[in-house]
């Protein structure tokens, strides 16, 4: 029976965020091939607008490539849903996929990984992460670190992510997996939306502490599915 209510809901925060996603990512697009139009139409257009028209054209397919990539995985849908994860096995695969992302922006990472099981989709919980460790590399303009420790309980596992960056202040805190609230020019403030759907769906938690100037840790707890 839990696994059915598990698969229910999950089913239906898929469908909501797909319908989300086809809906965001139309706006840049129309305003793309806007500008595409005036470019092709117009013989007499100076060569400054002409270019400042596919700058713009490009900051719009940017946009539209940010909301799908802060979706992605969380809105494709997974045949089977509900799987148990080695963290460990996890996280090794996740901290691969973001190297490149963090030897790029000069962020160096620290990380310890332990063992257990937990369930939940595997392709949410690369989303999920995902999602949180792009923020904690873009809230890190210099360069800096970004850690990932795991510590396991009796009936759960916190992953702990921080970040050496800007930080936020209270209100930003607050604000934060609110739809569309972001504080970058190209951001589409989903990705944290899309986490605290995830780790719901995942029955776990989440908790932020920030320092403005000091940088942030994301908390998560998830329920240990098979104890040792
Ligand atoms: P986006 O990254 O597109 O702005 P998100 O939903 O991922 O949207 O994040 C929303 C906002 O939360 C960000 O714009 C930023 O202000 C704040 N934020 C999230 N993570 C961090 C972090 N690690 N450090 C500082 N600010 C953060
Ligand atoms: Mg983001």
């Amino acid at each position: 029976l839990r696994q059915q209510i598990a698969k229910s809901e999950k089913s239906e925060i898929v469908s909501q965020l797909a319908a989300s996603v086809s809906h965001e990512v139309r706006n840049p697009l129309t305003v793309t091939r806007g500008f595409l139009q005036l470019v092709l139409e117009d013989d007499e257009l100076p060569q400054e607008k002409r270019k400042s028209y596919i700058k713009l054209a490009i900051d719009e397919l940017d946009t539209a490539s940010n909301i799908i990539n802060d979706y992605l995985t969380f809105a494709k849908p997974a045949p089977t849903n509900w799987e148990l994860l080695d963290i460990e096995v996890q996280l090794n695969q996740i901290e691969d996929i973001i190297l490149t992302y963090a030897n790029m922006n000069s962020v160096s990472l620290d990380t310890e990984f332990a063992s257990c099981i937990i369930q939940g989709n595997k392709q949410q919980f690369h989303q999920c992460l995902l999602n949180i460790t792009k923020n904690c590399i873009e809230a890190m303009p210099n360069g800096g670190v970004l850690s990932i420790y795991t510590s396991i309980f009796q009936h759960h596992v916190l992953i702990q992510i921080s970040d050496t960056g800007v930080g936020m202040t209270e209100e930003q805190i607050n604000r934060i997996g609110e739809p569309y609230f972001s504080t970058k020019e190209k951001g589409t403030g989903l990705g944290m939306m899309v986490v605290f759907s995830i780790v719901k769906a995942m029955k776990g938690t989440i908790s932020i502490q920030s320092k403005v100037g000091y940088g942030t840790k994301i908390s998560l707890r998830f329920p240990i599915a098979i104890p040792k």
